[in-house]
């Protein structure tokens, strides 16, 4: 029989953890000829998160668990659990049931008919500000005319694996992950489905506008290297304007002599070309602290206990 692992990362999820678990349960008995496997990966929770879960294997060994040593984030939470997935296949759902289980045989006959990596895409937003729905719009529209791989627009990290994308998400061991397009970038049989997307079940979301600000730099940066080439391009754009203004100048104080006005335009050039130089700075330090980053060459997380096992920091998620 194909085992199927469900990916859970969890952080501060106590309020939804057995809805959830029952309507897994009732997913998997409607589709008997799969073995699955449930596998929570508890991101630092500061709540009864870990305890419910420990509770929840102890009636149920389809659940195990991966309780990380502090909180990682989701995005290392989504890489310790494909190190740790054991199925066939693996399907990446969120603990606050916004992406529904009963989508998961859907999922899962996509997969049998050979696709690698089946996304469900929202066809509705519900539960969400306008802010945040535009905002996210207007940030796809930049990531995808500034990188050349297609990201999945309206798409979350709900979605099924199989094991040769998994292999491959392993192989990525960059620190600062942008998870949403590595998906994307590994390639293979992609399959969309759609979903309408419900409002969180309990709790409250984990992010916050920094945070997602922080995400769309984050996407931007370890995608593609266009910043860099527009500040080169603008600087460029810039001298040639200087120079030309420049030539224009000195046949002025040739031809009429010299003027003692002109504090404006200084003013206005020294001030507009201080800011662009700023800026480009900014630029260029945001991809040197990711160098940075990456070349201390740390382990992406470490994991304090494995379904009821302390596990040592030796070679973790290194
Ligand atoms: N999550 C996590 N670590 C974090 C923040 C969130 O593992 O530091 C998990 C969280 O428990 C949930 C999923 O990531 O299962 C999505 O989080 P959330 O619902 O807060 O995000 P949203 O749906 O609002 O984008
Ligand atoms: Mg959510």
């Amino acid at each position: 029989m194909k085992k199927i692992s469900i990916l859970i990362p969890a952080y501060n999820e106590e309020e939804v953890l057995y809805s959830l678990y029952r309507r897994l349960v009732t997913v998997f008995d409607s589709i008997p000829n799969y073995l699955f496997e449930v596998l929570f990966v508890n991101d630092g929770s500061k709540d009864n998160t870990l305890p419910i879960i420990r509770g929840l294997r102890e009636g149920d060994r389809r659940i195990s668990y991966v309780n990380l040593s502090r909180n990682f984030g989701k995005e290392t939470a989504m890489i310790a659990g494909l190190d740790y997935a054991q199925g066939d296949a693996v399907i990446i759902l969120d603990a606050d049931l916004q992406d529904p289980p009963e989508l998961i045989p859907e999922m899962i006959t996509y997969w049998e008919d050979g696709y690698d990596d089946v996304f469900a895409k929202r066809r509705s937003r519900s539960g969400e500000t306008w802010i945040k729905k535009s905002t996210a719009q207007a940030f796809y529209k930049l990531l995808k005319k500034t990188t050349r791989i297609p990201i999945q627009e309206n798409t979350g990290d709900f979605r099924l694996l199989d094991r040769r994308c998994v292999e491959a998400l392993k192989q990525m061991r960059e620190t600062q992950r942008y998870t949403k397009g590595m998906f994307s970038w590994i390639g293979y049989n992609k399959k969309e489905i759609l979903f309408d997307r419900d409002p969180r079940a309990a709790g409250e979301t984990k992010w916050n506008y920094i945070k997602l600000v922080d995400l769309a730099i984050e996407g931007i940066t370890s995608f593609t290297t266009a910043p860099l080439r527009f500040s080169a391009l603008f600087g460029f754009s810039i001298s040639i304007f200087a120079f030309l203004y420049m030539i224009w100048i000195i046949a002025k104080t040739l031809l009429y002599g010299e003027s003692v006005s002109g504090y404006p335009s200084i003013m206005t050039a020294i001030l507009f070309l201080g800011g662009i130089q700023l800026l480009s700075i900014g630029i260029i330090g945001e991809y040197l602290g990711r160098i940075f980053n990456e070349t201390k060459k740390r382990p992406l997380y470490f994991v304090e206990e494995y379904n009821n096992q302390k596990e040592n920091p030796t070679t973790q998620g290194a």
